[in-house]
């Protein structure tokens, strides 16, 4: 039986990386999908290819969802296109900015408003609209490991994810008379665009797997894997948690 048959989710930034592994593989288990992209159109295209080769319908919605107003039209068209929705994977994020004593405040923000801003936004839209119908769903949000893992020079990367993590927390309690479980995934090393930069710099990449226990890197489809457990009826029983996936790594 496919797990998700009968669901509809809304994943953020699902042109590339772990959203669009997320998108595929809950497709595959019967969801349809709501493809949200900023850029490039291409990536959007090829996660809705991979929707379609599954079997299941998808929809892609350009929208920035660190802009307020740009959520409220994903949420409108997400649920103008599918006539519900019950499970949000917040998912876009981006990692790069300068070093600490370098930063001005526009850098601070550009990370603070996709990775952190976006998922409050984002999930309070989409609980309104779950409110409003009476209806139970999930959220699961993809964090990191450095929402608890400290990474010099990534410091407001850092303190986005250690944000995400109580927002998530809280939010799972004052949503929870709704019916709406709300989770962390906290991804390490997985191998997407935004990782690539280190991972293939050989040095780092041999110092990284001699950190990692299971010796690899991760791949979308562990992360997809663990989001469909979460975004699943069998997790009804799950939530304000924060689920690690990085092969070990934060086990020293
Ligand atoms: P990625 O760069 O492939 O994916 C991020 C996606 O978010 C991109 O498609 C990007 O276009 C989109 N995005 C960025 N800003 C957006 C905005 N304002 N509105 C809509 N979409 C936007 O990299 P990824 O590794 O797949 O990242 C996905 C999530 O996983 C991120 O939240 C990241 O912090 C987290 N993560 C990744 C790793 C890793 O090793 N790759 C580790 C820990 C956490």
């Amino acid at each position: 039986m496919r797990r998700l048959q009968g669901h509809t989710a809304i994943v953020t930034g699902a042109g590339s990386g772990i959203g669009q592994g997320i998108a595929k593989r809950f497709a595959a288990e019967g969801a349809n999908i709501v493809i949200n992209y900023i850029a490039p159109l291409e990536g959007a295209q090829s996660t809705l290819h991979m929707v379609e080769a599954a079997g299941s319908q998808g929809l892609i919605v350009k929208a920035d969802v660190s802009k307020p107003n740009e959520i409220e039209r994903l949420i409108n068209q997400a649920w103008a296109g599918f006539g519900s929705v019950n499970i949000l994977i917040n998912n876009a994020g981006i990692g790069f900015e300068p070093a600490f004593l370098e930063a001005k405040e526009e850098d601070f923000y550009r990370v603070i408003d996709v990775n952190l801003k976006a998922p409050f936004f984002v999930t309070q839209a989409f609980a309104r609209k779950l409110s409003a119908e009476k209806k139970p769903g999930r959220v699961v949000n993809i964090s990191s490991i450095h929402e608890d893992i400290v990474l010099p020079g990534h410091t407001s990367y850092c303190a986005s994810k250690g944000g995400l993590r109580m927002l998530m927390r809280n939010l799972a309690v004052e949503l929870a008379a709704l019916g709406i479980t709300v989770n962390n995934i906290a991804p390490g090393a997985i191998d997407t665009p935004m990782s690539r930069p280190l991972l293939e710099n050989k040095p780092r990449r041999d110092t990284l797997l001699t950190q990692l226990p299971l010796n690899r890197i991760g791949t979308t489809e562990d992360v997809a894997a663990l989001a469909l457990f979460l975004a699943s009826d069998e997790a009804s029983y799950v939530t304000g948690a924060t689920y690690y996936i990085d092969g070990g790594l934060s086990a020293y």
